[in-house]
């Protein structure tokens, strides 16, 4: 990423993220990847700038840590090695009412010298004034690293804009070796992650998070701490630096609207926004003061990111102490003293943008996410990304999922619950099916059981009462009696044939049948009475089908019957077969007196009948679902009991797979 060597300075804590996508839409370069259900930062196009660790409440993302580096640097006695301190410290370490105590805690680990960034700000706020002053260009300010990277990777046209002048870290680094020798060691301490990346003039970068954690490892507290000022040389003015503006101040300059040609912003979004018009050409001959986050001391390495204005007031009261002490001709003297110190610095193109997907691809990936239409185009920034547009190139990247769309996912959803509902449905229907299965089955039990005990006394009192009435004169009044006797056992065999057909059904023995002909067929077995009109229709082009003839047979002559039946005043029994590709539907359907609704539920329970005793049994219905289930096939019931809501009549509906 930067210049120091160093790529991975934020990673991912695996497990931790919980996909809010917070930091995708954080993240000014989209350095963020969804993989597996995870927001992975991607360090070959991270710039550092740190703030998906500030804004990932989950900590899922992390800064890259050094302490251990920087204490192996201390524990090293041939090794010089120098802290220099960013001016952003009097808004980390608020706790402390005197500096001197927090200087003195910073020596006592171990750190031969303490230097303030700040000087290095004074340094490099000359150079600034100097520049500013004869420039006629764009000017980008270049002491935030984050602001750098992202114009090398993501804006390289724009690397001669940047002003050409080392960092007040890089500055004050330059300055430690000129006076301590080349030889020392230099350990940045401030609020900023980018600055890990920033430079190899520097050995190590710690945060201000990082510092506490060595100070409580080292059980350093200001208590057993004796104060100490910094090492010389002592900064003025450049202790603003942390602040935004803090650059004009030092340099003297203003963002007045109409003397000014200064823009200060600050925040990822606003930054680019700066970056994007200078490179449109939309504004000529600025000078933009830049920071990626909203000024250092809200910085991703300090440890706690709220409370500006509390650490903006500690900052500007830490500048006020200390310009009221500070020895103005000796900072003057310094500041000379330094003059040869070389500040300039160089910049690489490092161009890290990629190509822009064919439009017909996006126009692809939109579509799928239900985007069709202008209107479709949300820009709602769930996703993290400003627009469905930019979401869908980073889709077609690899960077971004179609699912990680709100209204698509919610549109989605939707559907499911619809789907869910459905299938909800069909299973309340089958759940009600099965339980009347099962009712079947146990009447088929104990129809089973109760005609083979049956069956053959009833023969026996058949063939011996034809015996005595065979026997009896016609003339005999006993004749009549046993005609009863035989009639009765006639009908008594009937039911226990039906119970024993009842028990039979659940075994089919198919074979490839003409259905039109069999239904044809089960008329010849019904009783027509002349006011009963019949039709058969069918339109099927192939009437064959593979059925248990037998079984089939009945289930027609038990509807015929029951229709029959329902028209004693005669009417008309219509049987229409129509076929479809993988199905046969059969509709048996008559004119006669209907079914009331409250008995349209009962009608497949075994035993309902609503006929006068001697004549209804109730097995006719439950034994034809039994034999249409049986052939997969299902049967449903259209019925008018209420002349006052239509003409009267029953349609029996079956469908058996072809
Ligand atoms: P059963 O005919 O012996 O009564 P079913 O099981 O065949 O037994 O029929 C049960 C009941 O369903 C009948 O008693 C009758 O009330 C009603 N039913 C069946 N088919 C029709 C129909 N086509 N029209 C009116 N009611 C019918």
């Amino acid at each position: 990423m930067g210049h120091a060597n160093r790529d991975n300075v934020v990673t991912t804590v695996k497990g931790k993220c919980r996909v809010c996508f917070t930091c995708v839409r954080e993240c000014p370069v989209k350095a963020i990847k969804i993989i597996d259900g995870q927001a992975e930062v991607l360090s070959d196009r991270c710039i550092g700038c740190g703030n998906c660790v500030s804004v990932c409440s989950q900590n899922a993302k992390v800064a890259l840590n050094l302490k251990d580096d920087v204490e192996n640097l201390l524990n090293d006695e041939n090794k010089k090695v120098v802290a220099l301190l960013a001016p952003s410290f009097p808004a980390e370490f608020t706790e402390f009412d005197d500096y001197k105590t927090f200087v003195g805690m910073v020596r006592k680990l171990g750190f031969d010298k303490v230097l303030e960034v700040s000087f290095g700000a004074d340094l490099v706020a000359r150079e600034y004034q100097k520049l500013l002053g004869e420039s006629n260009v764009n000017f980008i300010n270049s002491d935030c690293p984050a602001i750098v990277f992202y114009v090398e990777h993501y804006h390289p046209e724009l690397i001669n804009n940047l002003t050409p002048i080392a960092s007040p870290m890089v500055a004050i680094a330059r300055v430690a070796k000129h006076l301590h020798g080349e030889d020392i060691y230099t350990v940045f301490i401030g609020p900023c992650i980018a600055k890990k990346a920033e430079s190899d003039e520097i050995n190590e970068v710690l945060t201000f998070s990082e510092l506490r954690e060595l100070f409580e490892k080292n059980d350093i507290s200001p208590e057993k701490i004796e104060p100490s000022r910094f090492d010389e040389p002592e900064s003025g003015m450049g202790a603003l630096f942390p602040l935004s503006r803090g650059l004009l101040h030092n340099v003297k300059k203003s963002d007045d609207i109409i003397e000014g040609n200064m823009i200060v912003d600050a925040g990822q979004n606003n930054m680019r926004e700066a970056i994007k018009e200078i490179e449109n050409g939309e504004i000529e001959n600025y000078n933009l003061e830049l920071l990626c986050c909203k000024g250092c001391i809200m910085g991703p390495g300090m440890s706690d990111r709220n409370n500006y204005y509390f650490k903006w007031s500690q900052i500007s009261k830490y500048v006020k102490a200390k310009l009221q002490d500070l020895n103005v001709e000796k900072w003057k003297k310094n500041v000379e003293k330094y003059i040869e110190i070389d500040l300039s610095q160089t910049f690489s193109k490092r161009d890290r943008r990629e190509r822009l997907p064919a439009e017909s691809d996006v126009e692809k990936v939109l579509k799928e996410m239900g985007k069709v239409n202008e209107s479709d185009h949300l820009n709602c920034g769930a996703c993290g990304y400003e627009t469905c547009f930019d979401h869908a190139v980073a889709v077609l990247q690899g960077y971004a999922e179609e699912k990680m769309c709100l209204p698509f996912t919610i549109e989605q959803l939707h559907q499911y619950i619809e789907e869910l509902n459905t299938t909800n449905e069909k299973l309340m229907s089958t759940k009600q099916e099965l339980k009347h299965s099962e009712k079947l089955a146990h009447m088929g039990q104990l129809s089973a059981g109760i005609a083979h005990e049956l069956n053959n006394p009833l023969g026996v009192i058949t063939m011996y009462s034809n015996i005595i009435m065979d026997e009896l004169d016609d003339n005999d009044q006993k004749k009549e009696d046993a005609k009863l006797i035989v009639e009765q056992a006639e009908r008594c065999k009937k039911i226990v044939s039906g119970l024993l057909n009842f028990a039979r059904k659940n075994k089919l023995k198919v074979q490839e049948t003409d259905i039109v002909k069999l239904i044809e067929n089960s008329l010849s077995s019904v009783i027509i009475p002349d006011n009963i009109e019949v039709n058969i229709n069918s339109d099927l082009e192939n009437p064959r089908m593979r059925i248990d003839n037998e079984q089939m047979i009945q289930v027609f002559t038990n509807l015929e019957k029951n229709a029959i039946e329902a028209m004693p005043g005669g009417g008309k029994l219509n049987i229409c077969v129509t076929g479809k590709e993988d199905e046969v539907e059969i509709r048996v359907s008559d004119t006669g007196d209907g079914i009331s609704e409250e008995n349209k539920n009962k009608l497949f329970t075994p035993f309902f009948t609503t006929k006068e005793v001697g004549k209804g049994t109730g097995i006719g219905l439950p034994l034809v679902y039994g034999i249409i289930k049986m052939h997969n096939g299902k049967i449903t019931v259209n019925s008018n009991a209420d002349a006052n809501r239509g003409p009267t009549g029953t349609e029996f509906i079956i469908t058996l797979p072809r």
